[in-house]
Formats: C-alpha cells, structure tokens, sequence
C-alpha cells in the first residue's frame, strides 16, 4: 500500500507544481487577465471575496506540494531502495558543467534553469508587447512616445523580480522537504538561492533605473521618488525596497561574506524590511504572488527558533593535533538522521548571535544516545572553541560548556547500498559528512548482500597532521573485517618518505578528551518536529491565513476592484495581510509550543543518564600497518586512475561518487566532467557523482 501512496503523492506533487509554474505562463496573456477579472468578480460575490481567491490560486499550490513533500518524505524515507533504478535519473544528477564560479552544474539543474529562464523570457514578452499596443500616457509626466516606451520597459522588469521573489526562499527552507523530496541538499540548494537573488536583484536594479531615468529626464526625480501614493504603487517604498535589497546584495558577495561572515549573516535579516516595503510598493494583489514562499520561511523559522531557544550540556570534547576540536552531544534515542546531515551550533558563552553549520561525524545506527561533531580551527568562533577546551584540558578540571542546537538537516535516505562500488573523495575538513558514511555503512557491515562491496576513501590534505581528523573512525580503519574500505591519502604540500609517515602518523594520532558533566534528560538535544507535524502546521497556518484574510476584508477591507475608484488607502489592505499573517504566525507558534510541552513531558525519564566528570587522556592509534594505506606526497589524487582500479569482474558496475570540502577540493571537482565522460566510454560501468556537502 505504502508504494502506491508514495507514487500517488509524487505524482500529485508533480502535477501541482506544473500547475503552479503554468499559472506564471499564462498570467501575462490576455486570456487569462480578461478571465482573471471575471474570477475575481464573482468570488468578490462569494464568502471568499477577492483577496481569498488570490491565496487560493496563487499560494495553495505551493503550499500543497510542501504539505506533501513531508509526507512523501515520512512515507518515502522508510522503503528500502537497495539498487540504482533508473539511469535517467543518474544522467539528470551527474555534473555536466564544472567551471567556477557557479562550480558544478548537472544537467538536471541546468533544465530547470532553462525553464525558469523561458518563464520570464515569455512574462516580459507577452507584458511588454501588448503594453507597447495601448500605449496610454500618463496624465502627471506628459511623456512623449519613447519616453513611454522606455517607462513601461521598466515597469516590466518589475514583474521578473516579483517571479524571483516568489521562488527566492524556498531554496533556503532549511527543515522543509520540498528540495529534499527531489533529492536536493540544503547547500546545494542554497546556491540556487544565490542564482535567483542574483537575478532578484538585476531586474531590480533595472525596474528602478529606467523609471528614474525617465524622471530625471523629466526633472521630476525627487518629487516622483518620494511619493507616497493612496492608492496603487507606492513610489517610497520601491525605492526603499530597491535600497534594501542592494544592501543585502552587496554584503552577499563572496568578498564580504567569506572575509565578514558575521555583517553578511546580520544585514541578510533586512529581508523582513525588504518584503514589508515589497508589500507596501506593489500592494496586496501582487505580495499574494510571491506569500507561498513567505508563509513557509516564516514557518520554518518559527520551528527553527523553538527548537533552538533551550540549550543543552556537551557530554565531552576533544581535541586533535590538527587543531580540531570533536563535541560530543547527548541525545534522545528516537532523534534519526541520515549519513551527511548538519547541525547548527551556538555556544553562547563564545557569540550570543553567531550560529555555525557542522556536518555530523556519528551514525545513529551505532550512537544511540550520543551525537558528534568534529571542528576544525578557521577562524574567530572556532579558535575560541579550541581554547576554552584546550584551558579545560590545561586546568585539569572540566567545566560545563551549553550550547544551542537546531537541525538535523540532511537527505530523507542517503542511498549507498544503491551502489556496488563507492568513491567517496574529500578536501581538508571536509572529510567530516564521510565520517558519518563510513560509520553507516559500518554499522550493517556483515549483513548478507552487503553494498557497496567496495568503498574508496581519498583524502587530500595540505599537511600530514590534517588526517587526525580520521580519528573518529580509527576504529573502522583498524577493523579488519571491514576489508572492502581502502584509503588513500594525498598530503599536497609535504613531502616524506613512506616509512617516516607512518611514524609520525601514530604520533599525531594522540586524541586528549575533557568529559563534561550531563545531568538529566532534560540536558538532551531538543529533537525537531517530525515530518508529519510539519505537514499538520502547514495546512492549518495556510488555513488560519487564508479565514483571517477573508474575515478581516470583510469588515475593513476594500470592497471596490479598481483601485482609482477606492476610498480605502491601499495600505489598509497591505496591514490586512500583516495583521493575518501574524494570526497564522501566532497560531503556528501556539500549536507547537504546546505540542512539544506534550511530548516532553512523555520523554522525561524515558532515558538514563551517566554522570561523568574526569578529565581524561589516551591515545587512538590509526591503521598505520593497514595494508590499504596508501599515502601520497605532494601531488593531487587523479580520479580517473581511481576509477579505472575498480573491480569490473562480473556484470554491470554501478559507481557512486561522492564529494565533499571547501573550495580547496574543487580542484577535484574539476575532474568529474572527464570522469563521467570516461565511464560513458565503458558500457559496464555506470556512474553517478554528487556533492555530499560543502562550503565557502
Ligand atoms: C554545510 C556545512 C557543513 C560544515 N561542516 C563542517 C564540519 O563538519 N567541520 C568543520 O570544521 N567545518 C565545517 N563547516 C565550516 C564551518 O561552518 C566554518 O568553518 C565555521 O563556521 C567557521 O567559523 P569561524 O568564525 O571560526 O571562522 P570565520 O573566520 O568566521 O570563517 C571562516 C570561513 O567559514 C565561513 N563561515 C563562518 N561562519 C559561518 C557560518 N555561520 N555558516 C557558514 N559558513 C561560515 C566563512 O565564510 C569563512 O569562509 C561546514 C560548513 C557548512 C556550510
């Protein structure tokens, strides 16, 4: 039964979003302005009046595809996959593009781009020439025939950002599943949310440009800019939104947000400003447009605040030579997450504000009650970890270290049984999100029909002592019944001798751990909402908004369509939808706090707990003797020898790829094009490349 309700819900889901994205097709045509009209005169005629039909046709498709990607996600997630199904699906994921600075684009993303591109290619089209067809002057400027021309040019890049902004958040919906469901990661995905607030802010600009440039040429600039109209756009707050929207922008390049992490992370919170004056510029009619995406960021940042607003107690911390520091953090036994999920970490007694992302090193299926992370020293917040542990293990005297907590976030399955051979390629501390692979694959190791029946761990590193960040799975390494992993490891820029590697190996393999003290199980981590929950809140918020629209139109909305013959200012109706987005908001809070007060009350006592308070040393030898050791000075791994050394003795071999890193490891990346071109040359071979994580 549950198959055919998964393929039941995919399919709806698919439908509704073709649905949704014709809605944008169809909207710049006559047909459907002219039927559009007609619509709304006869719901302004029916309990939902205007306004409701608005929410109903431009905002519940979306909200329908979130509220089933959680089920498709709690349905999907417990079906064993355990062999690669369709090719096609390995072809739309394998990288076709690898070039910087986009990094790697797969010919899956590199359609859904063209079709984002032909939407607003055919909106400012079809706007623009029937605009250019009733050429009306207005009455105020006393514009000639060009000038008219080029002011309605103008007006219409207006309607691309509006498209932008209607997808802009939903890349950056950290808990929902709608990226998830079509197997999109949340850093992955977050580069789309770059691209569209690129192409948000161009057509912005644009919008902006030309209409002022016509006032300049009118001499009209100031007067016209800072009109604060009663009704239709407001001049003021386009110009404000355009500003804002530049500040976000400008502190969003790389330049800025790689040197000055924490001015990029606080001016980004300008987006509530940004959609306020959004609303008050293009009015309610418009913000409708662009409200699904709105309405489930702030969802899932009510979630996401919840979560995180108690803090818990790290279990222990250690230290590693390469400067790294692996917390161990309690938590409940029912709280799941899959190979190469993250968290998100604030320690206040470090920054009260800063939350910092970190893949997680465990498995659950081995670490019931525990979770780990393992954090490398780049900058401020990290460094200051490092010392407050590294005073601990001075002192000799633990002390307790809190932290806030908000995830997990990370694929609905991670499918490497799919595969009969893994490749699993990292750069510096991106070795992390493998960790918890390995200890996965680990985990069911021995169980008959065991995939993949080969694992390739290559670990590229600038230094020798970088690769004590293996120590959390030394164990494995050591381990000699989990024969089919072999490690090989690239030291860029040291060179040494085979033998004295080894030596040094077992030297750097020295790990120094501080336990801290755990008191009850109200110290565990706070679990997230399950999936299901999630899709409850959805439906109801979307509901509470879509009554509280309606209700309160009724009593001070403004019954006449056309906006030249209102009596009510326009930004009565903008407050409507503040004041019902609040109800929604408030509704989603109320629903969850006592939701989660409920289920902790069922959790109290539902775990034991040790209370361990020594500080300790001891030392993890590394599979140094490991015949599978291979080490490599002062050259880069070649992808293509690694494939080429599979085993490819019976049948069909299907190969998974995975990287991870920062941007030291796209050097890597670089390679995956020739790679995938390489195994379409060998018919036997079938391989399929993503990025488990990265960042920078
Ligand atoms: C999905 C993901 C998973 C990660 N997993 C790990 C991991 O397992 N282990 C590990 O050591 N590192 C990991 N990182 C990197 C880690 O988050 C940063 O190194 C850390 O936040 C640096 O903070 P800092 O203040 O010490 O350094 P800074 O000097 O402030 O920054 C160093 C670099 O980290 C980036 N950075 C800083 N703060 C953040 C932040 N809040 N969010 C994202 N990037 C930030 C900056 O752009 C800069 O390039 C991960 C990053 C991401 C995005």
């Amino acid at each position: 039964m549950e198959p055919i309700l998964v393929s039941i819900l995919k399919l709806s889901m698919t439908t509704m979003l073709a649905a949704w994205a014709c809605i944008w097709f169809l909207k710049p045509t006559q047909v459907w302005k002219r039927s559009w009209h007609h619509a709304e005169d006869w719901a302004s005629h029916t309990f939902l009046g205007a306004s409701g039909i608005n929410v109903v046709v431009f905002c519940f498709p979306l909200l329908a595809v979130a509220t089933m990607s959680y089920v498709h996600i709690h349905l999907g997630a417990r079906r064993v996959r355990t062999r690669l199904g369709k090719f096609l699906s390995t072809k739309l994921a394998n990288p076709l593009i690898v070039r910087s600075p986009v990094g790697t684009i797969s010919s899956g993303e590199l359609i859904s781009v063209a079709l984002f591109i032909l939407i607003l290619v055919w909106t400012y089209y079809s706007n623009v020439s029937s605009d250019l067809k009733k050429m009306t002057p207005t009455k105020s400027l006393k514009l000639n025939r060009w000038q008219l021309k080029v002011m309605r040019l103008g007006v219409r890049f207006g309607s691309l950002s509006e498209a932008c902004l209607a997808v802009l958040f939903l890349p950056v919906l950290r808990g929902m599943a709608l990226f998830r469901t079509f197997g999109i990661q949340f850093e992955a995905s977050v580069r789309y949310h770059i691209w569209i607030g690129n192409t948000l802010i161009m057509f912005s600009v644009l919008h902006g440009s030309f209409i002022m440039f016509i006032w300049a040429i009118k001499k009209n600039l100031s007067e016209e800019i800072t009109k604060w109209q009663r009704t239709g756009r407001v001049y003021l707050a386009g110009a404000i939104t355009l500003a804002v929207g530049l500040i976000i922008w400008i502190t969003s390049l790389p330049q800025i947000r790689r040197k000055k992490f924490l001015i990029f992370y606080s001016v980004h919170h300008l987006y509530a400003i940004f959609l306020l004056f959004f609303l008050l510029h293009a009015g309610d009619g418009h913000f409708f447009l662009v409200f699904s995406g709105v309405l489930l960021f702030v969802l899932d940042k009510i979630l996401r605040i919840i979560q995180s607003s108690r803090t818990t107690d790290i279990v222990s911390a250690s230290i590693l030579p390469c400067k790294a520091v692996e917390l161990t953090l309690p938590k409940h036994p029912s709280m799941k997450y899959t190979p190469t999920s993250m968290i998100f970490l604030k320690i206040p007694s470090i920054s009260k504000f800063e939350w910092h992302p970190f893949s997680i090193t465990s498995s659950c299926n081995m670490d019931y009650d525990r979770l780990t992370v393992l954090i490398k020293c780049q900058g401020q917040w990290t460094d200051s970890l490092y010392s407050m542990v590294q005073t601990m293990l001075d002192d000799g005297h633990a002390k307790k270290l809190s932290l806030a907590f908000e995830g997990p976030y990370g694929p609905a399955t991670f499918p490497y049984k799919r595969y009969d051979s893994v490749i699993l390629i990292a750069g510096g501390s991106g070795i992390t999100p493998f960790l918890s692979i390995l200890q996965d694959i680990a985990s069911v190791n021995g169980s008959k029909n065991t995939y993949p029946m080969k694992i390739q761990l290559i670990y590229a590193v600038k230094r020798l002592a970088d690769i004590s960040m293996l120590t959390p799975i030394s164990q494995l390494l050591l381990n000699q019944s989990f024969r089919q992993l072999q490690l090989k490891i690239f030291v860029t820029q040291e060179e040494r001798d085979g033998a004295a590697a080894r030596e040094i190996l077992h030297e750097i393999c020295q790990v120094k751990t501080v336990n801290l003290n755990v008191k009850s199980s109200q110290d565990e981590i706070p679990r997230p909402e399950g999936l299901l929950w999630k899709a409850t809140i959805t439906v109801m918020s979307s509901a509470t908004f879509l009554a509280s629209i309606i209700v309160l139109h009724r009593i001070f909305g403004d019954r006449e369509k056309d906006a030249s013959q209102s009596t009510v200012p326009s930004w009565v109706n903008d407050l409507l939808v503040i004041s019902s987005l609040l109800v929604a908001a408030s509704f989603a809070i109320l629903a969850t706090i006592l939701f989660k007060l409920r289920k902790s009350v069922k959790d109290v006592n539902s775990v034991t707990k040790n209370n361990v308070r020594a500080t300790e040393v001891h030392d993890m030898e590394l599979s140094s003797s490991q015949e599978d050791l291979e080490i490599n000075f002062g050259r880069r791994p070649n992808l293509i020898d690694v494939l080429s050394e599979l085993p490819r003795d019976s049948g069909e071999s299907i190969v998974g790829v995975f990287e991870a890193g920062d941007t030291s490891v796209y050097l890597l990346f670089t390679q995956l094009t020739s790679l995938c071109r390489y195994a379409a040359q060998s018919p036997k071979m079938k391989v399929r490349t993503s990025l488990a994580s990265s960042w920078r």
